[in-house]
């Protein structure tokens, strides 16, 4: 009998710059903690130098490099950080400076990793609590709702965590759809994937978990069901981070992350007076 490993299933991030390299870094940590056989691949573009990505390599990541979508000149304007922020402005939370719109549609490269037959994307400001493997065995498109307010936001998808099976032709397919005369996407590629996939499969929150949720909905939280928790808006690792003592909790865990220590025991999290 000859053993073979196989590696067709990729964890995938982007990172377009040193500030979610730095978030990478995290991410990939606590995904090797997990334990998992897959491949992890870095999508990056030449906005994150050698040094900023030597991390990652050193995890044994893929990095791939990838260039922007081919999008043009007027979609490129209308979907640019200033245009966007003004066209559809952020009332619930802060971007950071080191966000820019146009780059999350890079995230629609990994439609081009052929060699997987699934692929788990995952925000570069998110770490993973559990082993999630099992999500390389639901279907495309599978993504948890964009929860953090009210319940009216089971209606829409988060792209910050999602299965996809890679495949060229639904790569073009979607290039044809984003960039049509006037298409405004006002939260980028997740309203686009949204429109792309209007029957996605509703994962559970718990695989990804939006910080604010913390503070908004209390009783939704809970941490021993967290696989993935998922910093949307304020980053964890930004200096003069407007709601740092709201988040100190989840701040400290980022950063012990990405100091190298162990994932946290969930049932301490969930209840610390006892230990
Ligand atoms: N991203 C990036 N550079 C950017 C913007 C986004 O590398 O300038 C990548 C990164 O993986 C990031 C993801 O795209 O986690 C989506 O952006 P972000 O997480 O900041 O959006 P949010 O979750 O706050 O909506
Ligand atoms: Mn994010």
């Amino acid at each position: 009998m000859t053993l073979m490993t196989v590696h067709r299933y990729a964890y995938v991030t982007l990172v377009t710059n040193a500030d979610y390299a730095m978030g990478a870094t995290a991410l990939v940590r606590s995904l090797r903690l997990t334990g998992t056989a897959a491949d992890i691949v870095v999508l990056h573009t030449g906005g994150a130098d050698e040094k900023a990505l030597a991390p990652l390599a050193e995890f044994g990541c893929r990095l791939i490099e990838v260039e922007h979508l081919p999008l043009s000149d007027a979609f490129n304007e209308r979907h640019a950080r200033g245009q966007l922020h003004s066209a559809a402005p952020f009332t619930k939370g802060r971007k950071p400076d080191f966000h820019s719109p146009l780059d999350n549609f890079c995230k629609l490269h990994l439609w081009q990793l052929t060699e997987y037959d699934r692929v788990v994307f995952i925000d570069a400001d998110a770490i993973v609590l559990k082993n999630i493997d099992k999500l390389f065995g639901y279907p495309e498109f599978s993504a948890a709702p964009n929860v953090y307010e009210t319940l009216a936001d089971f209606h829409r998808m988060n792209s910050g965590v999602f299965v996809a099976r890679p495949s060229e032709e639904t790569f073009v397919r979607m290039l044809a759809m984003l960039d049509q005369p006037d298409a405004f996407w006002r939260r980028t590629d997740q309203t686009f994937l949204q429109s792309f996939f209007p029957d996605w499969h509703g994962l559970p929150v718990y695989f990804n978990m939006l910080q604010y949720v913390w503070f908004t909905m209390p009783a939704l939280w809970d941490w021993k069901s967290i696989s993935v928790l998922h910093y949307q808006y304020e980053k964890p690792w930004e200096t003069n981070h407007p709601r740092a003592e709201k988040l100190k909790p989840l701040i400290d865990l980022w950063h012990a992350v990405y100091a190298g220590n162990d994932l946290p025991d969930l049932e301490v999290m969930a209840n610390p007076e006892a230990a």
